[in-house]
């Protein structure tokens, strides 16, 4: 597989720390309101990323942080009169109805930063011992100039970068790009006794030790959204390679922007959508259509006859499975006829055709119109005369193909209508052998999914209600 890396800025071919495993770190949310369509942009892709590797066999450790203590959360708080544990609490729960709805895998851990106080503060005293960081009257700042390799991520050296900032807001740091690690509690503010006296973490180096804490001294994959890159992944970076001694992680992903009106979707510039409004209009699998239908280092303009248009994309997709699903049941033939083996051959080379685009840093776009040319052969080529054998195996590959996007999952009506036919199955038999218990057990589960039963002569009829 080959990845594009931001650090060495080329596609390179995946090679993780230890065979068979990927260590993955992804930046999460602040958790102080809704998230909106471009951060779920975001979330979908490595959630896509992740599926895929799970697809090709790794065991993934999947790791996104909640930020829960920065300038944001404290506003909000102030402004809803709750403690910032109140409002973390709050939106976590938020997020998670959000992502769930949008079919995003639940990681391995979601880590708090305010759960981890501990950990940062040695953190923040080893850098500080080994003379990384200096604290001045409460604040603690990394210095830069002591991290030679500052700058690398984002392709400036640090004398590009002073040049380019503004001059400076804290005239007592050593030097302009030197950025806090422990902040000194302000008036109102919250905060945890320190070394340093009373205060609350960087943002920055809540990732870096939290990263190192789950995952380890080298994780394999680091990820975010575009805007990461400097300074906050510049900044994990120095942090992490000056306390551990070892190269922080080995490959660096970032996403490109979701755009509406050719401008970054941003809270700050209030011309969001939420994901909860989208998910209110919108499937979730149209919403992860609309994300994965161009490449993710590829900035998407969002409009709202885009997800309109792939609605029925989406559609014509669900349209094959329809008729496969039809097909079964009508169907006489069960087994591979002699002439179709050659177009068995033809169906696994779609898999193939997948599996070259997604292997190639994940080329969600291609792969989506791999799945299309499936689909249009299909059409065109499964028919009445088919055998049972190759509808199946055409039906499975499609919904194989569509899982790592986490589309073409849904559970059809035909679907559907075969679990119901298996749990009344399941049921007469549990009667005949006179276990009621499980015979009504069955029935109030059908009931609750609004099933009902009716013992008719002609034996059990089911109807929807
Ligand atoms: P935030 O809560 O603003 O820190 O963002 C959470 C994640 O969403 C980060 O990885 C951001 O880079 C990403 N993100 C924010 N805005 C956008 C956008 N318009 N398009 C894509 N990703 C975004
Ligand atoms: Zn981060």
């Amino acid at each position: 597989m080959k990845i594009f890396n931001t650090m060495s800025r080329k596609k390179e071919e995946f090679v993780p720390v230890k065979p068979g495993e990927v260590k993955m770190y992804v930046c999460g949310p602040t958790v102080y309101n809704y998230f909106h369509i471009g951060n779920a942009r975001t979330f979908i892709i490595f959630d896509t990323v992740r599926r895929y590797f799970e697809y090709r066999g790794y065991k993934v450790s999947f790791i996104q942080n909640f930020t829960d203590i920065d300038d944001r959360m404290i506003s909000k708080a102030k402004q809803d009169g709750i403690t910032i544990k109140e409002l973390g609490d709050r939106f976590i729960s938020e997020y998670y109805k959000d992502a769930d709805g949008l079919n995003i895998e639940r990681a391995t851990a979601n880590p708090r930063a305010t759960e981890f106080i501990d950990d940062i503060i040695n953190f923040v005293k080893d850098l500080v011992d080994k003379k990384f960081a200096y604290e001045i009257d409460g604040d603690v700042y990394f210095s830069t100039e002591k991290f030679e390799k500052y700058g690398k991520l984002s392709g400036q050296n640090l004398e590009e970068l002073e040049s380019g900032v503004r001059i400076n807001v804290d005239e007592r740091k050593k030097d302009p790009m030197d950025f806090a690690i422990w902040k000194k509690q302000k008036e109102g503010e919250p905060a945890w006794k320190s070394p340093w006296g009373f205060g609350r973490p960087g943002w920055h180096i809540e990732c870096s030790c939290m990263a190192h804490k789950l995952l380890g001294d080298t994780i394999d994959i680091h990820a975010g959204g575009m805007d990461l890159v400097f300074p906050h992944h510049e900044n994990e970076i120095a942090q992490s390679e000056s306390r551990n001694g070892k190269k922080f992680a080995n490959y660096w992903m970032h996403s490109a922007y979701l755009n509406i009106n050719n401008q970054k979707m941003s809270k700050s510039l209030n011309n969001f959508l939420t994901a909860r409004d989208a998910l209110e209009k919108f499937d979730p699998e149209v919403i992860r259509f609309l994300m994965l239908s161009a490449h993710y280092r590829t900035q998407l303009n969002y409009s709202p006859d885009l997800l309109d248009s792939d609605k029925s994309a989406l559609e014509r997709l669900y349209n094959s499975i329809d008729n496969l699903e039809n097909l079964l049941g009508e169907v006489k033939f069960e087994k591979l006829k002699k002439e179709e083996k050659e177009y068995l051959n033809n169906l696994n080379s779609y898999r193939d055709k997948y599996i070259e685009k997604m292997d190639d840093d994940f080329n969600t776009a291609d792969a989506i119109s791999v799945i299309f040319d499936l689909s249009k052969d299909i059409n065109s080529n499964i028919n009445i005369e088919s055998s049972k054998e190759i509808i199946q195996t055409a039906l499975n590959l499609i919904r194989e193909l569509g899982k790592p996007l986490g589309i073409l999952q849904k559970v059809t009506k035909k679907d559907l209508d075969k679990e119901i036919e298996k749990l009344i199955e399941e049921r007469q038999k549990a009667r005949e052998e006179k276990n009621f218990a499980l015979s009504d057990k069955i029935r109030d589960d059908l009931k609750a999914k609004g099933i009902v039963l009716l013992d008719t002569p002609q034996g059990v009829r089911w109807k929807r209600v």
